[in-house]
């Protein structure tokens, strides 16, 4: 097996349970190619363990193994066979969810989600990408799908110089799959929606904000209209807004495929939006608000808060006293600290009083591995306005 020799400081970062190694910490590389997994040793020859190595990404080394480990030939099958039992052993209500979520599941760069029968995976370095043939297997293996679609469209893929391709690995793969989250079906396709069809990261905070929501509800940043779809029965209307023509047919298909006639469907930006329902004294029970990553590096944060102060103190105005708010931020550059205090500026600005009633983070088939902080990246905070 090839070696890769890292630094002193790359050693300290593996050792306090961080998997990545940079590229300015690699001290030399004895036979490896692109995609290889690589023996990985401290400056002195300790070793550290197994790895996925890349020739292109400033992450060089991706840890997957202790030094006791060493991968064998069943190590797709055994490492995607425990990602599975974990997410059976959750219960969801749904037929759609992450089966294995990178490297919360010890598969960094792998990502599978279940639609139903089908999956689709996203292979994001090149050791991920090579190894696609024997992960097909293991999939096929493990859970029996109708078919597996590779959404290798991500831009991330360029950083390792890999195209970007969607295809079907095995099987067949429609461009509509139903599927179903506690009550509310939605008609999916795998090969054009965004990310690999949905964004289930949300699902849970969708359930959370069901437990709340009533009267008039505005949904901004609504997609497919999940938020809007997930509190309709507990509303008497719902406006959800995107800025997507693509986006709002689906949910106008999603809501007369629910049988949701108070879901109404509206294509604009969400900022002038918000900025009109003010000038003509608009008034809301319960608001949503999931922009996109505003902050998708460190160069954008600044511009990103005030993007979410913006909407967030345009949001809190619009509240009836005991309005709810659910806000979310799933920029990564933006953390927790920073945005609750972003949202408690608004508020004051609003001169509103609001309750944190809830803080919430993404749903438990995308669990946040301790010490690396890369995977904690969606907040969704559920506040309520007291006066
Ligand atoms: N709430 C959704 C996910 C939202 S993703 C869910 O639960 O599934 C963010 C959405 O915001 C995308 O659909 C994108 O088209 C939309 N969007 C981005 N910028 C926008 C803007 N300025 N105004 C309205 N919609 C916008």
């Amino acid at each position: 097996m090839p070696v890769v020799t890292i630094s002193r400081k790359g050693e300290e970062r593996v050792q306090a349970g961080h998997p990545w190694v940079y590229r300015s910490d690699v001290q030399q590389v004895d036979g490896a190619v692109a995609g290889d997994i690589v023996r990985v040793e401290g400056p002195r020859g300790r070793p550290l363990g197994f790895a996925f190595f890349s020739t292109r990404s400033e992450i060089a080394v991706r840890m997957v193994a202790g030094p006791g480990e060493e991968p064998s030939a069943d190590f797709w099958r055994t490492r995607i066979t425990a990602a599975a039992a974990y997410r059976e052993s959750l219960r969801f209500d749904a037929t759609a969810y992450r089966v294995v979520y990178g490297e919360a599941d010890r598969l960094p760069s792998l990502i599978v989600d279940r639609y139903g029968d089908h999956l689709v995976v996203q292979a994001l370095s090149q050791a991920v990408d090579r190894a696609l043939p024997a992960i097909t297997h293991a999939l096929v293996d493990v859970l029996q799908p109708a078919g597996i679609l590779a959404r290798n469209d991500p831009r991330v893929r360029l950083l390792e110089g890999l195209e970007q391709r969607v295809e079907a690995l095995y099987g067949t793969v429609p461009e509509a799959i139903d599927v179903r989250e506690g009550a509310v079906e939605y008609r999916v396709d795998p090969w054009r929606g965004q990310k690999t069809g949905l964004f289930l990261d949300q699902r849970e905070n969708r359930e959370a904000a069901l437990r709340y929501a009533r009267g008039r509800a505005l949904d901004a940043f609504s997609y497919n209209g999940g938020f809007a779809l997930a509190i309709a029965p507990r509303c008497e209307h719902v406006t959800a807004i995107d800025i997507s023509a693509d986006a709002v047919a689906r949910i106008r298909t999603n809501a007369a495929h629910n049988g949701r006639a108070n879901v109404e469907a509206r294509e604009m930006n969400v900022f002038d939006e918000l900025r009109e329902l003010q000038r003509t004294g608009a008034q809301f029970d319960t608001i949503v608000l999931d922009p996109p990553a505003f902050a998708k590096n460190k160069a954008a944060v600044r511009k990103a808060l005030s993007g979410y102060k913006e909407i967030n103190l345009r949001a809190i105005k619009l509240l009836r006293p005991g309005g709810v708010l659910v806000t979310c931020s799933c920029s990564y550059n933006v953390s927790e600290s920073m945005f609750v205090d972003i949202v408690s500026d608004a508020a004051a600005d609003a001169r509103a009083e609001v309750t944190l009633v809830e803080k919430r983070t993404q749903g438990r088939d995308h669990p946040i591995l301790l010490n690396v902080p890369e995977t904690y990246y969606l907040k969704c905070l559920i506040l309520r306005k007291v006066a």
